[in-house]
């Protein structure tokens, strides 16, 4: 009988060991429920780490956070929104919940995200057309920082409000300040892959304590202050459950081990294949520190690049393509697009490698010597 090999998987969930006691806290006391003293204190925790003077807000996803930025800052049907083409979908999909139109932008070659030339070009000429874009959503892709001392001149000098998706990178910084608090606005996610897990999660980073309280009128069905259930304008039901918060607790204890664990990851990987021919890794440049989420190679061509991610698929493996940019994406077929042939490049060379912070040294060894033994064929 032949016995398949265990599975290795891109980034699976893991648990540190003290989620189960705050669940069971909520358990206990009955907070059943989207509030409670486990989101507090996921939201206090989440603060803590960021060191900055920002106000948390736990709600049900990354995803919702975006749409909540997008809300707060105004974006309405018809709006231009300029965004990163380099990212998944969740980045960009909140545009259309409003009705508004995303202008994708490609990206720069050092840091695979927004690239700033790109972006300054977009707006100009946006306001030339006359219509300014109501906000930029930039993002830091597999945990590596964007440009963010340029991005957010640009943004002041043009008085456009930047949206942080740093969905993939808590725990990176960009000139010791955390990814998380770089924006007007930021975002986490807690999906199941991302660095910490709640399971479904997100947090909506602002800068003042009125912007917080807003988020949370607005993820709570917008509820005015009254006996009754009134209400002024649309709700949403967006924030996060006090059972879930609690695996959150649990996880952002462990999260400083968890970035050490990813990191390790990507150091083994580079030291093992960086000899090796057509296969190459991005480094952090001067400055930055990335979480290193996930371990991203690029091949010479599509056609290795293809070799490899089925190699490792025959032995159980699982690794992914980079992010397919949104201006190649049917659904965003229709929206604008400023391109430079970047993110397309990097989508059709690169490779996501198995990344999970609970990979064994054999896991490891396991891919990388398959890694070698098809590049050296
Ligand atoms: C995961 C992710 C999101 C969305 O987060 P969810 O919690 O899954 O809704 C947004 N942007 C990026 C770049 C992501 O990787």
């Amino acid at each position: 009988m032949i016995t398949e090999k265990t599975k290795i998987w891109l980034s699976s969930p893991h648990m540190g060991g003290q989620e189960e006691w705050y669940v069971k806290q909520a358990f206990d006391t009955n907070w059943i429920a989207p509030l409670g003293p486990n989101v507090n204190l996921l939201e206090d925790k989440i603060a803590a780490f960021l060191h900055e003077d920002v106000e948390v807000a736990a709600v049900s996803s990354g995803t919702a956070a975006i749409h909540l930025a997008l809300i707060l800052l105004g974006v309405s049907n018809g709006d231009d929104v300029l965004c990163q083409s380099f990212t998944f979908s969740a980045s960009a999909n909140p545009i259309l919940y409003q009705g508004a139109n995303p202008i994708f932008v490609d990206s720069e070659k050092h840091s695979w995200n927004i690239c700033p030339d790109l972006l300054e070009e977009a707006i100009v000429e946006r306001i030339k057309k006359g219509k300014k874009p109501k906000a930029i959503i930039a993002v830091h892709l597999y945990g590596i920082p964007y440009d963010a001392l340029r991005i957010n001149k640009i943004s002041k000098k043009y008085d456009i409000p930047v949206i942080e998706d740093s969905a993939e990178a808590l725990g990176s910084s960009y000139l010791g300040i955390k990814c998380g608090t770089l924006g007007d606005f930021s975002i986490l996610s807690f999906n199941g892959n991302k660095i910490i897990t709640t399971s479904g999660g997100g947090a909506l980073i602002s800068k003042s304590k009125k912007m917080k309280e807003k988020a949370i009128h607005l993820a709570t069905q917008a509820r005015d202050d009254a006996p009754h259930y009134q209400h002024s304008k649309t709700g949403y039901n967006y924030r996060m459950s006090n059972v879930v918060a609690g695996i959150g607790c649990g996880q952002m204890e462990v999260l400083s081990e968890r970035i050490a664990q990813r990191r390790r990851n990507y150091q083994f990987y580079k030291e093992q294949l960086e000899v090796l021919p057509r296969i190459s890794f991005l480094e952090e440049k001067e400055g930055v520190f990335s979480n290193r989420w996930l371990t991203t190679v690029l091949f010479d061509s599509f056609y290795t690049r293809e070799l490899v991610r089925t190699e490792l698929l025959k032995d159980n493996i699982e690794s992914r393509p980079l992010w397919k940019p949104m201006h190649l994406q049917p659904v965003f077929a229709e929206s604008s697009a400023y391109v430079n042939g970047v993110s397309q490049d990097l989508f059709e060379r690169g490779l996501c490698l198995p990344s999970g912070s609970n990979l064994e040294e054999a896991d490891l060894f396991r891919i990388t010597n398959l890694i070698k033994n098809t590049l050296q064929k």
